[in-house]
């Protein structure tokens, strides 16, 4: 049977990049809840007693999903994957409790970066107004300054990656996942990661702990 992995982190830490990695590697299913609900769209919810009767009729009218949909979505794509890697869920305490009565976790990976680091990893962001290819100014640049190497576009910095939304990013994440994170380290099951090094030196941490999972 495949492994059962909860990878934690900050927005900008590289949860997306070592779940994708590890998820080709280990043979894992890379489970994130915005793919749950995509695939999802259509499951019949009108038992569960909410205003609307399916996922996609939320998303389409720009409503929050709520809680408990989330939960039984995250449900459904955990017990159809053979081994996963969770990313982005739970996000907070309620949705961890949840987690721990639908599942068993083999092992839980929290990759540990600083603010400051974080802020400037996520407002270095630049994508492409025209192809959307993505860059950032110190880690992968272009070419030439604010033009795009693959269509000579321009680079624009998203609305989502300015310093101010990013703090607020920041700040929303410490309140509802920080709480995950403490709730994890207190039961003796947290595994703290470096995520300052490079992603190779990220991923072989990672790594060394899932293979001993
Ligand atoms: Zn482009």
């Amino acid at each position: 049977m495949g492994k059962h992995i909860l990878l934690l982190g900050a927005p900008g830490a590289g949860k997306g990049t070592q779940s994708k990695r590890l998820a080709s590697e280990f043979d894992l299913e890379h489970v994130t809840t915005g793919d749950a609900l995509r695939a999802n769209k259509d499951m019949d919810i009108s038992d569960m007693d909410f205003e609307y009767d399916t996922p996609r009729e939320y998303m389409e009218s720009g409503d929050l999903v709520p809680d408990d949909v989330v939960n039984e979505i995250v449900k459904t794509a955990l017990q159809e994957a053979d081994g996963y890697v969770l990313d982005g869920y739970p996000r907070n305490i309620e949705q961890a409790e949840y987690l721990t009565e639908i599942t068993d976790l083999d092992a839980v990976l929290y990759l540990d970066v600083s603010e400051e680091e974080l802020v400037e990893r996520l407002t270095g962001r630049r994508v492409c107004d025209d192809c959307g290819a993505n860059y950032h100014v110190e880690f992968a640049p272009p070419e030439e300054d604010g033009v795009c190497d693959e269509c000579g576009g321009e680079l624009i910095q998203r609305d989502d990656d300015t310093e101010e939304t990013v703090r607020e990013r920041l700040t929303v994440y410490h309140k509802n996942t920080e709480p995950v994170v403490n709730h994890y380290r207190d039961e003796g099951v947290l595994v703290e990661i470096d995520g300052e090094q490079t992603p190779d030196g990220v991923f072989d941490d990672v790594a060394e702990v899932v293979e001993d999972a």
